[in-house]
């Protein structure tokens, strides 16, 4: 049942946090990808009011079944620029920027569209071929161009750690992640930079526990993914 396991998340995210002897807010985005319009509807049922997807077209599809639901769609998949006329002003959230080529893709729609659309930037910590962001090297550099566009609000920044069989090796990925974090806040606006997304379903625990106040959960909610 997708409300008693969004019940046991939500249970597990409060016993990581309070582990870790925090009392700030952990968002939880319920990951729908690849599950139908009925899984939205029943986690929104559950109170669940942040909705991940990571392509556009099934993104848009879902939303238009939720008009007014005042559900908050968060992009977090790697974003073509041809499709970014289609995210710019459509996501809450969109956590993929991964690379300055989109990130200026990203500033002119949002320019041409009159709108701030807010972003995170994403770091490859673990350097992985497979998996799309900024190094940690070239990550200070990438803040401080993003910081001069008008059109974009970084608000933080996100991280895909690889998997690895002992879970607990995604912690140091992820405690590098939190202190480019708490480096890139003065790279911007005082207050503007407040999200840390890491976290999935293997590892969301370790996440929060490491600083993590977005987690994106599919699978141990909504079940295997439909691939
Ligand atoms: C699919 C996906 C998730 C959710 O993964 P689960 O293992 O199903 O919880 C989180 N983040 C991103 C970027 C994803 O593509």
């Amino acid at each position: 049942m997708i409300s008693e396991n969004i019940r046991t998340i939500r249970e597990r995210i409060e016993a990581a946090a309070a582990r870790s002897g925090r009392t700030d807010p952990v968002t939880l985005v319920a990951v729908t990808k690849n599950h139908p319009v009925d899984a939205v509807r029943e986690a929104a049922a559950a109170g669940i009011t942040d909705v991940g997807e990571n392509r556009v077209q099934e993104a848009q599809e879902k939303m238009a079944a939720f008009p007014d639901s005042g559900l908050r769609w968060h992009l977090i998949g790697h974003l073509q620029t041809n499709k970014v006329k289609h995210a710019v002003g459509v996501f809450a959230l969109i956590h993929s920027v991964d690379s300055r080529h989109l990130l200026e893709a990203v500033e002119r729609e949002a320019a041409k569209r009159n709108v701030i659309q807010p972003i995170l930037l994403q770091v490859n910590v673990a350097r992985e071929e497979s998996k799309f962001g900024m190094t940690v090297e070239d990550f200070p550099s990438f803040c401080e161009y993003a910081a001069k566009l008008a059109h974009v609000r970084v608000e933080g920044l996100m991280c895909i750690a690889p998997e690895f069989e002992n879970v607990e090796e995604v912690r140091p990925i992820f405690r590098i992640a939190h202190a480019l974090y708490e480096e890139m806040k003065s790279t911007f606006p005082d207050g503007q930079v407040r999200y840390v997304s890491m976290g999935m379903t293997h590892d969301f625990e370790i996440a929060i526990e490491e600083g993590a106040n977005i987690v994106r959960v599919g699978t141990a909610i909504f079940g295997p993914r439909n691939y």
